[in-house]
């Protein structure tokens, strides 16, 4: 079909002309368009070969509709919305899970090792992708940190996270960032208030594996909340 024949279609039937071309496509066309930019910066070949490739995936992939919008502003308080939405009283806190009802489409992918995870912001919907070579708890918790970037607005269209080491010399790095991310998904995986009710009844490992956290995820978190 020509422009100008959806045009006169488009007066027929009074909508607008967008209506009828493909908008997901349309937009997200210049999301994708900025982190390619940003990875071809990168003196990582192989690093920006799988995120481009990763971009061409998601293009057209489907997103889940956001039954889930967040208010507060602070890491623990975002995530304990969450939480009290979803009515979670018990851990393991799905992730998987969490992230549909916030609009958010996982996807694991074997991406290199200095890659973790990334999240490629679209419309009030994102993409998380995050590195299956990562044993499953850590993928869980960067699922969870990917989240705490997108609930808590951190980048306009989106935001990489290097495995460790080279952060600090990589573009838009920024630690308070990163701290508030993480301290989103140590309350989302390891709620305070589930946390503090089961610390003093069992041992660390098999606390650990009723979280479905790496025992120093864990360790870190009850150091922090003083247990
Ligand atoms: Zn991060």
């Amino acid at each position: 079909m020509r422009v100008d024949e959806l045009v006169a279609i488009s007066r027929e039937l009074g909508e607008e002309v967008d209506y009828f071309i493909a908008p997901a496509r349309e937009q997200r066309g210049p999301v994708g368009v900025t982190l390619r930019a940003e990875v071809a910066d990168l003196q990582l070949p192989d690093f920006s070969a799988a995120i481009n490739a990763f971009i061409d995936e998601i293009e057209d992939a489907p997103l889940p509709p956001a039954r889930v919008t967040v208010k507060a502003t602070k890491p623990e308080a975002a995530a304990k919305e969450i939480l009290t939405k979803l009515n979670k009283l018990r851990p393991p806190v799905d992730v998987q899970v969490v992230a549909r009802e916030l609009g958010v489409a996982v996807f694991a992918r074997p991406f290199p090792n200095a890659l973790s995870a990334l999240i490629l912001r679209h419309g009030k919907n994102a993409f998380i992708g995050v590195n299956s070579h990562q044993a499953p708890v850590r993928q869980r918790f960067s699922v969870a940190h990917e989240l705490g970037h997108f609930v808590l607005h951190h980048a306009d269209h989106h935001f990489i996270d290097y495995a460790g080491g080279l952060e600090g010399e990589v573009p838009g790095y920024d630690w308070e960032h990163e701290r508030a991310a993480n301290q989103f998904a140590a309350e989302l995986l390891m709620p305070e208030a589930m946390v503090k009710k089961d610390a003093r009844t069992t041992s660390l490992a098999r606390l650990a594996r009723r979280y479905d956290v790496s025992q120093e995820a864990l360790g870190f978190r009850l150091a922090n909340l003083g247990l």
